[in-house]
C-alpha cells in the first residue's frame, strides 16, 4: 500500500506557507501510476498558487516492488544527514528487522539509495533487467582508471539506461554540489555482459564488493579514501 501524509511546508521562491500531500512510500504494484510519477520526476512535486513557481520536495521515500521482490528506502543525504550518519542508522534499522523477521519469512532485497537520482537511476536499470552489482564493478573500475578527471568527491557516474544500447552502456556524470550533468562516458557492452557470466557462476566477489544495502561505486571509493 502506499501512503501520503498532510505536510506544512515553505515555498522556496516566495515564502508563502503551504500544506501539501505528499507521498512518504510507494508500492509499485499497487499504484502503477505513482511509479510513473516518480520515473517522471513529477512526485512529490508541489505548483505554489502564490507565484505558479513549481518545485519538488525531497523526503525520505520508501519504493517497494514486489514484482522484482525489492524494497528500496530513499534517505536524501544533506548537512544534517550526512553520508555515514544515514548508512549507520540504516545498519541498525536492517539488524533490528532482521532480528523481529522469523526465518521462514523471505525479507525482500532491500537496497539504500541516497539521492533522487541514484533512485531513479536503480528504477530505470530494475526496469531494464540491469544487474546493479556489475553496473557498479563497472562504474569503479571507470573511477579507478580517470581519478584526475573522475573524482567520487565531486561526481556521482551514472547508468544512462535509455542511451545504453547492445554496443555500449553510456555513463553520464554529475557535479555531487551544482547538480549538472556533465560529459558522458562510454563502456562496451561485451564487456559488461562478460562479467554478468563470472556474476551467474560465482558471484562471491562482487557481493563482498558491495554487500549492501547502499550499493555504491562511489562510496565506496569515498570510504577507502578515508
Ligand atoms: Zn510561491
Amino acid at each position: 500500500m502506499s501512503r501520503s501524509n498532510t505536510y506544512h511546508i515553505t515555498c522556496p521562491s516566495c515564502g508563502a506557507q503551504k500544506t501539501v500531500e505528499l507521498y512518504e512510500s510507494i508500492n509499485a504494484a499497487d499504484d502503477p501510476q505513482l511509479k510513473d510519477a516518480l520515473m517522471k520526476n513529477t512526485l512529490n512535486r508541489v505548483a505554489c498558487a502564490d507565484c505558479k513557481t513549481s518545485f519538488r520536495v525531497d523526503m525520505p521515500l520508501l519504493y517497494s516492488d514486489p514484482t522484482h521482490h525489492i524494497l528500496i528506502h530513499w534517505m536524501p543525504e544533506t548537512e544534517a544527514m550526512p553520508r555515514k550518519k544515514i548508512l549507520e542508522d540504516f545498519d541498525q534499522t536492517l539488524d533490528q528487522i532482521n532480528e523481529i523477521v522469523p526465518d521462514d519469512v523471505s525479507i525482500p532485497q532491500v537496497r539504500l539509495v541516497l539521492s533522487r537520482v541514484e533512485l531513479l537511476e536503480l528504477l530505470f536499470m530494475i526496469e531494464a533487467g540491469f544487474n546493479p552489482r556489475v553496473v557498479e564493478y563497472v562504474k569503479y573500475s571507470i573511477y579507478s582508471r580517470n581519478l584526475e578527471k573522475v573524482d567520487p568527491k565531486e561526481f556521482r557516474l551514472l547508468l544512462n539506461v535509455e542511451n545504453s544500447n547492445a554496443e555500449e552502456l553510456c555513463f553520464v556524470l554529475q557535479n555531487t554540489q551544482t547538480q549538472e550533468l556533465s560529459s558522458t562516458l562510454s563502456y562496451g557492452r561485451p564487456a559488461y555482459d562478460s562479467m554478468c557470466e563470472l556474476y551467474a557462476e560465482n558471484p562471491d566477489e562482487f557481493i563482498d564488493m558491495f554487500p549492501g544495502p547502499c550499493i555504491s561505486a562511489r562510496n565506496l571509493l569515498l570510504d577507502e579514501m578515508e
